[in-house]
């Protein structure tokens, strides 16, 4: 079949050129690419109203934010975190001199499982680090409780999250942190980009040494800093992005509903979908393909690959399985069930505003047929 047949997995919501070409105009007569220009600063506050956030800082990618982040609340020892997760969680623990320890999730939120966390906390442990996997919210409740208990911080991986409320209540406002990523293939983004929430206001100050070498005046550095600050053509490029977000939600809106109806009688295929309450993100949509199908997950996503339909087996395999973690003990396949079943069922189905009804048709037979 031709590539003109094939279905993308994830397709960059591109903003008109021409109102890109009106916001670099502005960039090129300021002569400012970077180190907090105008279009930074309009970001910043653009996304704070979206966010409906107290606290943001903006950076060159989500990755770098959240390493920075955990810099920020002077974590020491043991963080514990997620498995079922984009390897960059995990590495921003490891570059941050801290030690993952692997938790295992809850069945239905796909996120870390309150009930598992306990028996995972050590004299070591300084804070818990969750993902908010394809935007579903994990127990936030469940997890400030026993993060009170024990003095933990809380800090959310939120890259898929961008958008999601709980009862109204936005993502970012939970536990002491929270990370969004920019990345293009997220539904909000910069091409690369990121961005940290926070509870504590007098984190500003040090995200903004820690993101520029730690120079703190002319004269004066006073901590090894990185450069993670976010330029003038990303800020720009995110501006524009905001402007299309809406119109993009309210097709992928209509496209999630396509696969509600056409997959609802399926025999082991469950659409996964945030709870009561819960304002969905958009970013995925993922389903969960068990015992009771009639093929497993990896045949229907190999024959997919035969027809061009690019789907995704998230997170297969588990961060634990990393070569550079798979010798930690909490690393161990018995430790963490759920994740290793989640890391077997689940497959994201193409999900963009740039997919008609025929392209979702072509996904659906391959998996009712
Ligand atoms: C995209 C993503 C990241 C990394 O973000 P970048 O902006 O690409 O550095 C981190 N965690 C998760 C879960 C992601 O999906």
């Amino acid at each position: 079949m031709s590539v003109r047949n094939a279905i993308r997995f994830t397709h960059p919501l591109l903003p008109p050129l021409d109102k890109l070409q009106n916001t670099l105009k502005d960039v090129w007569q300021e002569a400012w690419l970077t180190n907090r220009g105008r279009q930074h600063d309009l970001l910043e506050v653009a996304l704070k109203g979206e966010l409906r956030c107290k606290n943001i800082s903006l950076f060159c990618n989500g990755t770098m934010a959240l390493l920075l982040g955990l810099r920020a609340l002077r974590l020491q020892g043991e963080v514990i975190t997620t498995p079922f997760t984009f390897p960059a969680t995990v590495h921003a623990i490891q570059w941050a001199g801290l030690t993952p320890v692997f938790c295992d999730i809850d069945h239905k939120t796909l996120g870390l499982d309150p009930r598992r966390l306990e028996e995972a906390i050590t004299e070591n442990t300084s804070a818990i680090l969750g993902l908010h996997a394809f935007g579903i919210p994990c127990d936030v409740e469940g997890l400030e409780a026993i993060a009170r208990k024990h003095s933990l911080k809380l800090i959310f991986d939120a890259a898929h999250a961008f958008g999601t409320e709980i009862n109204r209540s936005p993502i970012g406002n939970y536990g002491d942190m929270t990370m969004f990523s920019f990345h293009a293939t997220k539904l909000f983004h910069t091409a690369e980009g990121g961005a940290l929430t926070y509870r504590d206001e007098n984190l500003t100050s040090e995200l903004r040494l820690l993101q520029n070498f730690g120079i703190l005046k002319e004269d004066r550095v006073t901590l090894p800093g990185l450069n993670g600050k976010m330029n003038e053509i990303q800020a720009a490029l995110g501006l524009c992005v905001l402007e299309v977000l809406q119109e993009e939600v309210k097709k992928r809106e209509s496209i999630a509903a396509l696969y509600l109806s056409k997959l609802s009688e399926t025999p082991g295929i469950t659409c996964v979908r945030p709870g009561p309450g819960v304002t969905s993100s958009h970013q995925y949509f993922p389903i969960r393909i068990d015992s009771k199908a009639r093929h497993s997950r990896d045949e229907i996503f190999h024959r997919m690959q035969e027809k061009e339909i690019h789907a995704r087996r998230y997170f297969h395999p588990l961060c634990s399985r990393a070569d550079c973690y798979s010798d930690l003990a909490s690393a161990s396949p018995g430790n963490l069930p759920e994740a290793s079943i989640a890391a077997q069922e689940i497959l994201c189905l193409p999900y963009h505003g740039a997919l008609s009804e025929m392209d979702v048709d072509r996904v659906c037979s391959m998996l009712t047929a």
